[in-house]
């Protein structure tokens, strides 16, 4: 049996981020990965807003780390703007700066020169004795004194350790994404829509990676699922509706995949033990934009340094400070949305009276006299 400091489970932007900062440190460490090709098949729109864009987060050396892991990744397409289509009837024009990464790449590459395994999932975690034993489907066991569970939402590795939690209906959405060549579709812009029809409490994005392809998905709360809708169906008719024309002559150049999507905020318990969550399993998605790349890979960088130091109480503090306070304000500003789908009528007044500054401001998460009066 192996044993090592600390032990990655998953490796997707956050445990990628997490070992890559565990090696740079030289803590003995591992990292397990169920995928043979980490990151592939790609269920993410690959989209990256420009540090300077989010400085109000970027500010943080976590954050800036993090950007500095996600140069390692080939930039595929620059964005300046988001144009946001409001069911056909508003076009709020955006200019937000930004880029798609080729994040399957990104993840190759921050993994490069650190000890890892891939292809086989880990199945069992006990803790005893104030070490972790962590047992593999190909039967592989190890043992390690910190684990850094960084295996998406929802989380094997508390469920494992019998303390995973329910989320409620509300607060976790279903995300899926096809790869698409699109002709029509400007390289210079993000496309996002939003209908109470067809992307309840969501919206649906078409984010061009170069050479005419794009993803193209939508994102849709579990609440609205129970409720009957079904995500793929709904991703179906609105290629079909093909919004501003922008699918004009599309087509589908692989399979219509889906994944969880946090949006309810930072878990209240970030560790357990000497287990720390980060990324998707501890909630670090901004609930607004659905966004969730570099506050994954920033969360991943603090847990490593809190290993590093053994000290984590270090992780929950540095999360508090760093990355909380923004996701927060995007769950603030999600209330806004949910009020605004539930209340289309009212939607339409304001859209007229919103300014654009604002409408930026909120769709990037940022702070304003709005979030303030939401706390
Ligand atoms: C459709 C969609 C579109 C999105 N678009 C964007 C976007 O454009 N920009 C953005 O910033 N964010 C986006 N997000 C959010 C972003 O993808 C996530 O926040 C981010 O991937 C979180 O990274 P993570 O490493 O925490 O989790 P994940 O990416 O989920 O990685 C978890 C890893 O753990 C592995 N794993 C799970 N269980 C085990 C196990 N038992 N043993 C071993 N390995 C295991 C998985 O195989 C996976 O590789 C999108 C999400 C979805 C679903």
């Amino acid at each position: 049996m192996t044993n090592k400091k600390a032990i990655v489970v998953g490796l997707g932007p956050a445990g990628a981020a997490a070992l890559r900062r565990l090696e740079e440190l030289g803590v003995d460490s591992l990292g397990i990965e169920r995928k043979s090709v980490p990151g592939k098949p790609v269920v993410c729109g690959e989209y990256i807003p420009e540090a300077d864009e989010i400085s109000f987060i970027t500010r943080y050396s976590s954050l800036r780390k993090a950007y500095n892991y996600i140069g390692l990744a080939p930039k595929l397409c620059r964005s300046n703007r988001i144009e946001v289509d409001i069911n056909g009837e508003y076009i709020l024009d955006l200019s937000i700066k930004g880029y798609t990464i080729d994040r399957a790449k990104m993840i190759e590459n921050l993994l490069e020169g650190t000890y890892h395994i891939l292809g086989d999932a880990v199945r069992k975690v006990i803790y005893e004795n104030n070490v972790f034993r962590i047992m593999t489907k190909e039967g592989r066991e190890f043992t390690a004194k910190y684990i850094i569970a960084a295996d998406g939402s929802p989380s094997f590795v508390a469920q494992s350790l019998g303390i995973g939690w329910l989320w409620n209906s509300y607060d976790v959405a279903i995300g899926v994404n096809v790869r698409m060549y699109t002709p029509s579709m400007p390289q210079d812009a993000i496309f996002m829509y939003i209908s109470p029809r067809y992307t309840p409490g969501g919206y649906a994005w078409i984010i061009p990676r170069g050479n005419y392809l794009s993803n193209v998905g939508v994102g849709i709360r579990l609440n609205y699922i129970q409720n009957g809708v079904n995500p793929v169906s709904l991703l179906k008719d609105i290629i079909r509706i093909n919004p501003r024309g922008y699918l004009t002559n599309a087509k589908t150049k692989g399979k219509i995949l889906g994944r969880w999507i946090p949006v309810g905020g930072v878990r209240n318990s970030l560790t357990y033990c000497n287990v720390i969550f980060v990324g998707d399993a501890a909630g670090m998605v901004n609930p607004i934009n659905g966004g969730g790349i570099p506050t994954a890979m920033a969360s991943g960088i603090i847990a490593a340094e809190a290993i590093y130091r053994e000290d984590i109480s270090l992780f929950e503090k540095r999360i508090k400070e760093e990355i909380k306070p923004a996701i927060d304000i995007g769950l603030s500003y999600r209330r806004i949305v949910d009020f605004a789908y539930n209340n289309w009528w009212v939607t339409k007044i304001m859209l007229n009276i919103v300014p654009k500054r604002l409408a930026t401001k909120i769709l990037k998460g940022e702070p304003t006299f709005l979030s303030s009066i939401l706390k």
